[in-house]
């Protein structure tokens, strides 16, 4: 999943270009102004001053707003009907502005432009997308271009759909909206520290669509060269003296953050599955491993999540999280650690998977690695098999705590196990010294 948050005063272009990228990359456009115009129109038609904080709150009661995607294409119901291009006229521009300075209208389409972005890869334009709706977008672009192109290009709009208009009321408007826009109480429309400024005066906009999906392309990328050296000159060879076989590839999403939650054999799991995923690998490594020498250097600059397995390590678990927020492909072990030779569906699980995949509101794909006497032995045979991902819905949560998180763990964990065959595998056996060798060394 993909978030682009595209911030910015009116008349900068947001919507055209917003809607060229989402055609570019398969994802849906969600224009917020569009729900805050209608807002501001049922007001404009109910006699209503927009400006009018108590009774704009009131009447919030007599409004049902539904946001739908038809074709991929947004169609907003304001008590049932698509009210078309009424929104767009400069009335309706100016309520809205009114309107969205009020806290009450702002909480009251929250959750929905919230909710579409949840299971949707979108881009999604407006005022404070990035700093307040999705904070946690992958992609943040702040754009703008001088008042006089925007009041150009809106007075060009406008007067291209027979408004009758004159450029020096356009600008004079324009002016005021970014006035009340950018220096209101709640919201403001201002740049998110993260985000990325981009002015436009002087580009045309397929030249700014060029530029965006550019960025895109960049902030998506998540191979380090490091990575990218590793994984031409190493893994060819770690392959070879590993028969590596790979099935299901096509089930790691092209981009967006995702869990992958893999049995655990031997020390070089990460490396197996790193040498057959699509995309570049973090995984979540005990602390101890960060100060072994050259392998240590290496585990860091991979830009693994160091974790302490005595307790519960808040500051990993966080890491985890916002590396998946930030679109990446995080590895959790379920096992906690290693279990050579023995059925994975016997042994104990930890329940940090369901834990992150909660908090990241992350789908999660199951990772088995398939080893024919369960180690890792020269030349035999090494089978990684990627499962179908696991929707975020699909693991049960309701308000998260320990019972969710280990229930969760437990059913992604199955669906690990389910991919390979470990029939001729012992059972765990806590008493047993040799299948309790690692947990022993600790
Ligand atoms: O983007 P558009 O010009 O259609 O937005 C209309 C008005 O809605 C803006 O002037 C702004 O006041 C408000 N708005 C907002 N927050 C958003 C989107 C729009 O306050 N996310």
């Amino acid at each position: 999943m993909i978030r682009i948050a595209i911030d910015g005063p009116g008349g900068a272009g947001k919507s055209s270009v917003a809607k060229s990228v989402s055609k570019a990359l398969g994802i849906i456009y969600v224009d917020t102004g569009a729900l805050y115009r209608n807002i501001g129109l049922f007001m404009l038609d109910q006699g209503i001053d927009p400006k009018n904080a108590e009774a704009v709150t009131a009447a919030l009661d007599e409004i049902t707003i539904e946001l739908k995607f038809e074709n991929g294409k947004q169609v907003i119901l304001l008590n049932g009907v698509d009210r078309g291009e009424d929104i767009r006229t400069p009335e309706a521009s100016m309520a809205a502005s009114a309107v969205s300075a009020i806290p009450s209208v702002r909480n009251y389409l929250l959750e929905m432009q919230r909710n579409t972005a949840k299971n949707n890869s979108v881009i999604m334009d407006g005022r404070d997308i990035g700093t307040v709706i999705l904070p946690g977008a992958e992609v943040k672009i702040f754009l703008t271009a001088s008042a006089k192109a925007r009041a150009e290009r809106r007075y060009k709009e406008l007067i291209s759909k027979g408004n009758n208009v004159t450029l020096d009321q356009v600008y004079s408007e324009m002016v005021e909206r970014d006035r009340n826009d950018s220096t209101r109480d709640v919201a403001p429309c201002v740049k998110a520290k993260d985000a990325i400024l981009l002015d436009n005066s002087k580009m045309s906009e397929a030249e700014t669509v060029a530029a965006i999906l550019k960025i895109v392309k960049k902030k998506t990328k998540d191979t380090t060269p490091l990575y990218s050296f590793l994984k031409v000159i190493v893994s060819p060879v770690y392959r070879l003296i590993f028969n590596v076989h790979v099935k299901g590839k096509e089930n790691i999403p092209k981009n967006g953050g995702v869990l992958l939650c893999p049995n655990h054999i031997g020390a070089i799991d990460v490396i197996s599955i790193g040498t057959v995923c699509p995309r570049q690998i973090t995984c979540i490594a005990k602390k101890e491993l960060f100060s072994v020498p050259v392998l240590g250097r290496l585990v860091k600059a991979l830009g693994a999540v160091k974790i302490d397995r005595g307790g519960a390590d808040v500051g990993a678990i966080k890491a985890a999280v916002s590396a998946i927020e930030s679109g990446k492909t995080v590895v959790i072990f379920p096992q906690g650690h290693r279990f050579p030779e023995v059925d994975p569906a016997t042994t104990p699980i930890r329940h940090g998977a369901g834990l992150i995949a909660y908090h990241a509101k992350s789908d999660v794909i199951p990772v088995c690695i398939n080893i024919k006497k369960g180690k890792y032995s020269l030349f035999r045979r090494t089978d990684i098999i990627y499962g179908r991902p696991i929707k975020y819905e699909e693991l049960g949560f309701k308000e998260g705590g320990r019972e969710e998180y280990a229930k969760a763990t437990e059913m992604i964990f199955s669906e690990t196990v389910k991919l390979g065959d470990f029939s001729s595998l012992p059972a765990y056996d806590p008493a047993n010294e040799r299948q309790n060798k690692r947990k022993k060394r600790k």
